[in-house]
């Protein structure tokens, strides 16, 4: 594409007539429709607008409106009160969720959450000056004209992040944003205007005083970045890593990453391979300081051990037999960013899994009981389990097939030992 100006004009205007066209816009519209049907403006805004005029795949389609949050649930059959304090209400419409927030300013936020206290506004002018970006400040109508106060189209064409208004002042407001250039930067391959990254180098230690869960949706999300190599780049050039949880007590840390690293789809991932290059940074210690769910840190165990599984002893059945189907492909995200060439694939290790003679304990033909009944005079503890998980391997492995008698046979001429 040329970048002459005509042409782009024309590329824009093309595209909102066909995005306008088709999903997830078209989809969203009845929404817009109706509430100009009740009188009140509305808008698509922010991230979808930005992803439509980049040719991005666009996530979730967020509206803004003059209407109050109660006069969108009177408007709305369907309508989840998520926000309404802050102005956003959830509409379901045709098995779809749409944000609906209220034009409003905010104040600051001094816990660091929630902004202090929001006002409800009139224009959407006033609304796009509160959000952080120029290239997120834009809103488009049902027509698909776009509202572009801050000149957002033209750092768009510049791949240029660039506060909405005085940087020092917007970063203060709300710290997070600086982090939030920084996922920008590996999601999209752009570069920091020089103030707005000057002022992030000014004032990142006010970072450390962010609630951490919303630190780690959007490291999250950078780690996810098609350019996470400029991500990264930028968290040292600006020196914000040290502002982050662990990271701030291990500043060599990021150079052990992978050279050339590739996108991780979840933060447990990006805990695997940070545990796996530093492993005496333990899954615990990232788990607790960023505060993961216990689900990220089963998932995270269960991706280091298959990884140290496959380094000493390859793909075998038991690694696919102990790693949840659904990290297979965190599983080979995590391989090629720890191994180069890593030949293995998903479709590698669904094959791999077919072929297993069990999925799960509960499908080995003997149990507890029937071990108990083979020794009866034996107490109870904790050796079954440790038998049992005996069987369970020579059974995954094939050594020993799932049947009931012939497992019985060969438990019979191999007791379980004592203690
Ligand atoms: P994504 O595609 O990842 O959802 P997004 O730009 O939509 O990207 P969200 O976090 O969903 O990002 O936020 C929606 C919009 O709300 C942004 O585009 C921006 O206009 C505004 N926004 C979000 N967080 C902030 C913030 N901390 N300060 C100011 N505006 C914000
Ligand atoms: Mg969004």
């Amino acid at each position: 594409m040329t970048n002459t100006p005509g042409y782009m004009i024309v590329s824009w205007q093309m595209k909102m007539v066909i995005s306008m066209q088709t999903s997830p816009f078209k989809e969203a519209k009845p929404i817009l429709k109706r509430l100009a049907e009740h009188g009140h403006q509305a808008y698509f805004v922010g991230g979808c607008v930005r992803d439509m005029l980049l040719d991005r795949a666009i996530g979730d389609v967020d509206i803004a409106t003059s209407a109050k949050p109660v006069e969108v649930q009177q408007i709305f059959e369907k309508v989840i009160p998520v926000g309404i304090e802050h102005g956003t209400v959830i509409v379901r419409h045709q098995h779809e969720s749409y944000e609906v927030t209220t034009f409003r300013l905010e104040g600051t936020y001094s816990d660091n959450r929630h902004p202090d206290q929001v006002e409800f506004i009139q224009t959407i002018e006033q609304d796009l000056q509160r959000r952080d970006f120029t290239m997120n400040a834009l809103a488009m109508d049902i027509d698909g004209n776009i509202i572009d106060p801050f000149n957002g189209k033209q750092d768009l064409k510049y791949k240029r992040i660039c506060t909405v208004g005085k940087a020092a002042e917007r970063f203060q407001e709300d710290p997070l944003r600086m982090i939030r250039a920084v996922r920008f930067v590996s999601q999209l391959g752009f570069s920091i205007e020089p103030v707005t990254q000057a002022n992030m180098i000014k004032f990142q230690q006010q970072i450390k005083g962010l609630a951490v869960e919303r630190i780690t949706t959007e490291i999250a999300k950078m780690f996810a970045g098609k350019f996470i190599q400029q991500g990264i780049d930028c968290l040292r050039s600006t020196g914000i890593y040290r502002q982050l949880p662990v990271m701030e007590k291990y500043p060599g840390i990021l150079s052990l990453l992978p050279p050339s690293i590739r996108p991780l789809h979840s933060f447990a991932e990006v805990i695997a391979l940070f545990h796996i290059v530093k492993p005496a940074i333990t899954i615990d210690t990232w788990v607790k300081h960023w505060k993961c769910s216990n689900k990220q840190k089963q998932e995270a165990v269960q991706l280091v051990n298959a990884w140290l599984h496959y380094q000493s002893l390859g793909l075998d059945q038991w690694l696919v037999y102990r790693l949840d189907r659904n990290y297979f492909s965190g599983f080979v995200r995590l391989g090629k960013n720890l191994k180069n060439p890593f030949a293995i694939s998903i479709d590698d290790l669904e094959r791999k899994r077919k072929s297993l003679p069990i999925t799960s304990l509960k499908e080995l033909a003997v149990n507890g009981n029937d071990i108990i009944q083979l020794f009866p005079n034996r107490q109870k503890g904790s050796w079954i389990k440790r038998y049992l998980s005996i069987l369970e391997r020579k059974v995954v492995y094939g050594t020993l097939k799932n049947n009931k008698n012939e497992l019985k046979e060969w438990i019979i001429w191999n007791p379980p030992e004592t203690n």
